[in-house]
């Protein structure tokens, strides 16, 4: 016999009488059996009639069940053979791959190319050149002008000549992002700078 109440989950007092459910013996408060109408234990057959969530019976139980299962049924040989995508005809034709021609490149010299054939998408956001050239000017050193316009490798590459060098090579990075700011005039994606 559980000590607490199941419906308000209190235990009892010493001179307070449990009211036992005659179906299975649970016992209750009198108050709480009688403010739940009947037995408080869910699928007892004392259980009030009128919820169906304490009234269920074993039989509407079994028949709840598969649906409360989410299990799929039991493969069915016959469905599965005209469930299956038909096998593909001999005789189609392959799936034809269009390639798109490689784009055409500019002149190039060194990586750095002239003519720029790169269509420009509406909501890109347009490099200008004067701040390309003025963060080389001042920057160029570090690359900072090459990390704003996309080119990340030379960038890199200014920015270890200068720091690995302790800036004693620093006027080779500088002096190269001076002969980039003269000759470069798109950005690394290959949008004209502005
Ligand atoms: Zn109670
Ligand atoms: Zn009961």
């Amino acid at each position: 016999m559980t000590s607490a109440c199941p419906y308000c989950r209190c235990g009892f007092e010493p001179e307070e009488e449990a009211l036992t459910c005659e179906a299975c013996a649970t016992p209750h408060h009198a108050d709480c059996y009688a403010e739940n109408g009947g037995c408080t234990v869910f699928g007892c057959a004392k259980a009030p009639a009128d919820e169906p969530k304490v009234s269920i019976s074993s039989a509407d139980l079994s028949q709840a069940r598969p649906a409360v299962a989410a299990a799929p049924p039991p493969p069915n040989p016959a469905l599965t053979t005209s469930v299956a995508p038909p096998p593909r005809p001999p005789g189609a034709p392959p799936r034809i791959q269009v390639t798109e021609p490689a784009p055409e490149r500019g002149l190039s010299f060194g990586g750095y190319s002239a003519v720029s054939h790169a269509p420009i998408a509406p909501y890109t956001r347009r490099r200008t050149r004067t701040n390309y050239v003025l963060l080389g000017v001042f920057l160029g050193g570090l690359g900072v002008h090459n990390f704003y316009a996309g080119y990340t490798k030379r960038a890199v590459g200014q920015m270890l000549l200068t720091l690995l060098s302790f800036f004693f090579l620093g006027w080779a990075a500088w002096i190269w992002a001076l002969v980039e700011v003269c000759i470069v005039k798109q950005d690394g994606d290959g949008v004209p700078l502005l």
